[in-house]
């Protein structure tokens, strides 16, 4: 925009110069309506202004609509097509369409006047001329001068006035970027401390996203090597805490450490080579099976990669594709299927070889077929790690050195399976439920459902 504005403003500060320079009076005729249309066209644009951010708004607000209604189709197609999603969809546009109107009438229609009015400079210069000529003032040739001059005026100004309209939708624009700009980062300890051992120690931590605590004065030491299970009902803080010593966020109050050190005194580079993780949403990047399981560390090379898919139970199916580790997956993973798109990211975190390893519903997705490969892959890459995981399926984490219950951002209660069975009435319950649900299955019985492979039984 910047030459665009250089051009723009010289143009006109040029034409007013000669405009003067000839005849002061008949300068001042020619650039009354341009005045007029500026003074107008500011007033009208500050009231546009809200349209404007409305219809910026709802210009977002209708991509993601737009892109959540196409994911969400097959839900549609199943679902008969008077479901919820569409119905906010139509909502949606109906909104974005009134806006939008709104936008037009209070923003594009002023510049619409705006241009009206520069360009009828000739309809005031043309009498004052023959008015100034036949007074004796004015020579014909300055007054014809004006005339030619006049009809260019329009042209001159109002490129000034469509910049001025493009600036102030651009204002929107960069204010949306810089709101996301002027975030404060994390901040990074000037003189990094190294961690003595792998331990990690929640002391008193409390976390609120918002305003309500999620988390509160939670203490929870977990020894270098030792196995814990989180464990509660939904919402209970679960994933939170993983997501504090991944460091996403830093702790409202209270502490973390790993191996003695708060992780805000540690680099970022090193608490990221402390800490492996397999979430639930596995991503995986539309580039080749080896690329995105080097992500784990970027400078392996082909057999270090090929050895962390085999111990993930990954290669077999990497092998039967037409390119193996060559293959470009489609955008998101999207070609394969949940459970080899988990062991793909378990492959990363073998490879990524942390000493700590966070699990998050690790195998939410897995099929059955692909369940017992995902178990023995999560196995392989916990051996002699400290490891927190996850998990909804009881019934995987009853040989874990430790369970945690967790209940509304508290600890309840923890302890091994058998011992918090006997004794935690929370736990009892979430064991039921868990029962029940396994038990849930088309032709099969609760027992069989209970024989998953566990994490800890290697
Ligand atoms: P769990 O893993 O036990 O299901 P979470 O740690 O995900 O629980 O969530 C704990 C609470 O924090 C819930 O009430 C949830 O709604 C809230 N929460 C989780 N993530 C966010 C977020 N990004 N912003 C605001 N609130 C959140």
């Amino acid at each position: 925009i910047i030459p665009e504005l250089t051009a723009c403003t010289i143009s006109p500060l040029f034409l007013m110069a000669v405009m003067f320079a000839f005849d002061w009076r008949m300068a001042l005729f020619a650039l009354l309506p341009v005045v007029v249309s500026f003074v107008v066209l500011g007033y009208l644009m500050k009231k546009g202004e809200d349209a404007t951010r409305r219809y910026q708004d709802n210009l977002s607000e209708i991509g993601a609509v737009a892109q959540e209604t196409i994911a969400a189709f097959p839900l549609v197609k199943t679902h008969g097509a008077n479901s919820i999603v569409l119905d906010r969809a139509t909502a949606a546009f109906k909104r974005f369409r009134d806006e939008t109107a709104d936008w037009i009438r209070k923003a594009l229609v002023p510049s619409v006047w705006f241009q009206v009015l520069t360009t009828s400079a000739p309809a005031i210069v043309l009498p004052a001329g023959v008015y100034f000529y036949l007074d004796q003032t004015l020579s014909l040739s300055t007054a014809l001068l004006f005339f030619i001059l006049s009809m260019s005026i329009g042209n001159v100004f109002s490129a000034l006035g469509s910049l001025s309209h493009r600036l102030s939708n651009q204002k929107d624009i960069l204010d949306r970027i810089f709101a996301v700009l002027n975030e404060p980062s994390l901040p990074v300890p000037d003189t990094p401390r190294s961690p003595s051992g792998h331990d990690v120690r929640f002391e008193g931590v409390s976390f609120a996203y918002d305003d309500a605590l999620v988390l509160e004065t939670v203490d929870l030491s977990i020894a270098e090597g030792e196995c814990i299970a989180l464990v509660g009902p939904s919402g209970s803080g679960k994933s939170t805490m993983l997501r504090l010593l991944s460091r996403f966020w830093d702790v409202t109050s209270g502490s973390i450490k790993i191996g003695g050190v708060d992780i805000r005194d540690l680099s970022p580079d090193a608490l990221n080579n402390l800490i492996s993780a397999v979430f639930q949403d596995v991503f995986l990047f539309s580039q080749s099976i080896a690329d995105n399981i080097r992500l784990g560390r970027p400078d392996a090379g082909d057999a270090a990669v090929i050895a962390a898919a085999k111990a993930a139970q990954a290669d077999d199916f990497i092998c039967a594709l037409p390119d193996g580790y060559d293959t470009v997956l489609a955008e998101g993973g999207k070609s394969l299927s949940g459970g080899q798109q988990q062991r793909i990211s378990i492959a990363r975190a073998i490879l990524h070889d942390a000493p700590i390893l966070l699990l998050d519903e690790a195998t939410a997705y897995a099929d059955p077929q692909n369940e017992l490969k995902v178990q023995k892959a999560i196995s392989e890459l916990a051996k002699s790690k400290t490891v927190i995981v996850i998990a909804h399926r009881l019934n995987t984490v009853t040989d874990v050195d430790r369970i945690v219950v967790f209940d509304q951002g508290r600890i309840v209660d923890q302890g091994r399976h058998g011992a918090l069975l006997a004794r935690c009435a929370l736990y009892q319950k979430l064991w039921t439920d868990h029962v029940g649900s396994s038990a849930f299955r088309f032709g099969t019985s609760a027992n069989d459902a209970l024989t998953a492979p566990r994490l800890g039984e290697t």
